[in-house]
């Protein structure tokens, strides 16, 4: 079974399953009346992202981005491209982007960079996740389900290898597993 590759479970699936409800009760409210256009960042974002919009009660339209980041997770060097785009234009939308992690930062701050540029009416940035210890660029994000710590977390579409998203918990991988 998978759980034995795990050194640690952070967040329950009960636990992980209750913080997302409660973010999109806020959603709700924030967005209440602006039809907000939720971009997910794939593929990491794709369980948190159709947990997180079932629990919005107000109307929104859905749409992806994908970006590529040269290197692993370990080694990164800090490149990071667009390499899916939106489908329609969101100029004068409420766009609230969604991403599995907020690591580096790396990520994140080149879509919004890229997303800002046209010209968006608000622009927020919605996490599961937040490891802020390992940030390298002034970034943060508006919404945050859990602040982990600096250990390589999987689970909740976080992937080891493609390997581990379907896990409904957020666990500590052993770093056997990866060494
Ligand atoms: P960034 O470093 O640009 O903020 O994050 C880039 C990507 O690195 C995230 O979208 C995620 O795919 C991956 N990443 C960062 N930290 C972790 C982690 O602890 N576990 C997993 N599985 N992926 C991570
Ligand atoms: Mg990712």
């Amino acid at each position: 079974m998978m759980e034995e590759d795990m050194k640690e479970i952070l967040y329950t699936k009960e636990e992980v399953a209750a913080r997302i409800r409660a973010m999109g009760e806020q959603l709700t409210k924030d967005y209440a009346g602006e039809l907000p256009m939720v971009v997910g960042v794939l593929r990491g974002s794709f369980i948190f992202m159709a947990d997180l919009v079932r629990s919005i009660q107000t109307p929104l339209e859905l749409d992806f981005v994908a970006a590529s980041s040269y290197g692993s997770w370990a080694v990164s060097t800090g490149k990071v491209e667009m390499r899916l785009d939106l489908e329609k234009e969101i100029m004068g939308r409420h766009v609230l982007l969604v991403e599995d992690i907020l690591d580096t930062g790396r990520t994140l701050s080149k879509l919004v960079e890229e997303l800002k540029k046209r010209h968006p009416a608000s622009l927020k940035l919605c996490v599961l996740l937040d490891k802020p210890e390992r940030r390298v660029t002034e970034i943060e994000a508006d919404y945050v389900g859990f602040t982990v710590p600096d250990e390589f977390v999987v689970g909740c579409g976080l992937d080891f290898n493609q390997k581990y998203r379907q896990l409904p918990y957020i666990g500590i991988l052993k770093p056997s597993i990866y060494e």
